[in-house]
């Protein structure tokens, strides 16, 4: 069976190598990107099952990236990750088909099972 691919978005290194560490264990393949545009380029290249996504990501934010996916691979899972205090913002990536999200800083175990329950469903 071929690997789950999951894409992470996130400007902060520090998030990006976390995560990876501990979804790289769980034997999805990982693909990073620090923009919009480099995510962009991997959902169109890579069509991952699933995308981690920052809310605020300097240049083209969280929901503006969601919104192009939506145009490019309309059935892409996407998780966001916010700050606290973005409703508003949660709302409308609600709207846009996001499947949940976590609050930073989030238990990356229970992040790591959201993962797991989307994979196998
Ligand atoms: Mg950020």
């Amino acid at each position: 069976m071929e690997k789950k691919k999951v894409l992470i978005v996130d400007d902060q290194y520090g998030i990006r190598v976390l995560l990876q560490e501990v979804l790289s264990k769980e034997g999805y393949t990982i693909f990073q990107a620090p923009s919009g545009q480099v995510a962009l380029e991997i959902i169109a290249n890579e069509k991952p099952d699933l995308v981690l996504l920052d809310m605020k990501i300097p240049g083209m934010d969280g929901l503006e990236i969601l919104r192009r996916i939506r145009k490019i691979e309309p059935d892409t899972k996407v998780i966001m990750m916010t700050a606290y205090g973005e409703l508003d913002l949660i709302k409308e990536a609600t709207a846009l088909g996001a499947i949940t999200h976590f609050t930073k800083p989030f238990d990356i175990d229970e992040l790591r099972m959201a993962v797991h329950a989307q994979m196998v469903s």
